[in-house]
């Protein structure tokens, strides 16, 4: 398939590497291997010119690097990854560049590559700041290594930090939750990102859970845990602007609220997404298959989704929905009387011009998304 000519303003790159397996991870990562990460440096830069060569011209205002952990890359990599973007920056637009990186690997000299380079947004995959639970969900750090890697961090620099947490882990007991949302708290980040851990088919944890061991939270101590984030993090003034997502003014991922809104992005790498016009793809999760084709000068291997205006509209709601600001009412008018009818059950509300959530539509956004997609 061919995409029409276009000025591309968002971009994602997956690195598919990480140390290990973390026991509910379902994303496409390998173990981390220099060479591999060498070819796949070089294959990115061939990905990237081939779109250019169909008219895709990137004046980039938001760049992902997502994984897979990129920090595992070595600070010569990731000075190469800013070489290989700092032409297509935008000019006239604050940009802002976002990595995710793992306690452990946060070092001064990868942190000095990548502030060089112009990334000035750091994820930190906490997850949680109890060992039993660090240990049951397979990750590699500790709640040391976080406190840590924050401090190399701000040493560094950094002055726009998001903490990952994850809430609803099995065994999780209410003040290990409430330690683990004050421990993230006095580090003092601009952002906290609070997602429910959900067993996905194939992950370790979930055939673990499914022979009974650990056994999965109930449905109301995760909503008390959600419940408790939502308490404590706004009290200390971070806002939620989207379901999973809180932040102090003027620090919300600008790279994700654009996706959210139906925004264009190109996703480079084995497993990342895009999406252009009426049109997204998934390039395939199989690293050796994209090195192949990109070597050869071909395309990555990719799955292609037309997308019809209704699924966009759709999609538009389901995740306009989620954001605090909501989804514009005249976009959706096919769907008045769907969500007339979640506002008689009391889980969204019409506030002015905007359809959103209600505090209580929030606890069952899942449930909401699919009374909108039987409907449509
Ligand atoms: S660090 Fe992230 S991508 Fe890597 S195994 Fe863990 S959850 Fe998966």
């Amino acid at each position: 398939m061919r995409v029409a000519p276009h000025s591309i303003n968002s971009l994602y790159i997956h690195l598919p590497f990480c140390d290990g397996r973390c026991r509910y991870c379902a994303f496409y990562s390998i173990l981390y291997d220099a060479s591999l990460a060498d070819r796949l440096l070089r294959a990115l830069a061939v990905e990237l010119a081939l779109w250019q060569e169909q008219g895709l011209g990137f004046n980039l205002e938001t760049i992902y690097l997502g994984g897979g952990t990129p920090s595992l890359l070595t600070p010569l990599q990731l000075q190469g990854l800013g070489r290989l973007l700092a032409p297509h920056l935008a000019r006239d637009v604050a940009l802002e560049w976002s990595v995710e990186m793992n306690p452990g690997s946060v070092t001064p000299a990868r942190l000095a590559a990548l502030l060089e380079g112009g990334v000035n947004r750091f994820s930190l995959g906490a997850q949680s700041f109890g060992e039993p639970v660090l240990r049951l969900l397979g990750r590699r750090h500790s709640a040391a290594d976080i406190t840590r890697s924050v401090a190399i961090m701000r040493r560094a620099g950094v002055a726009n930090l998001a903490l990952d947490l994850m809430a609803g882990i099995p065994g999780c007991a209410p003040d290990t939750w409430q330690h683990s949302l004050s421990a993230a708290l006095a580090l003092n980040p601009q952002h906290i990102s609070v997602y429910a851990l959900t067993a996905e088919e194939g992950t370790q944890l979930q055939r673990a859970m499914a022979r009974g061991q650990p056994v999965p939270q109930s449905d109301a101590e995760q909503l008390a845990e959600l419940d408790l984030a939502e308490n404590l993090l706004t009290a200390a003034g971070y806002a939620r602007y989207e379901i999973s997502n809180y932040a102090r003014a003027g620090f919300s991922c600008r790279h994700h609220c654009a996706c959210w809104r139906g925004g264009e992005y190109i996703g480079l790498g084995p497993a990342a997404a895009s999406h252009v016009g009426d049109l997204r793809w998934t390039n395939a999760a199989d690293l050796p298959a994209y090195l192949e084709a990109l070597e050869n000068q071909q395309p990555p291997p990719r799955s292609w989704d037309p997308l019809t205006p209704e699924i966009k509209t759709l999609e538009r709601l389901i995740c306009g929905l989620r954001m605090s600001a909501g989804v514009e009412a005249a976009l959706v008018t096919d769907y008045v009387p769907a969500l007339q009818s979640l506002c008689g059950q009391g889980l969204v509300e019409l506030n002015g011009t905007h359809w959103r959530l209600t505090p209580r539509g929030r606890q069952l956004a899942d449930y909401v998304a699919v009374e909108l997609m039987v409907t449509s």
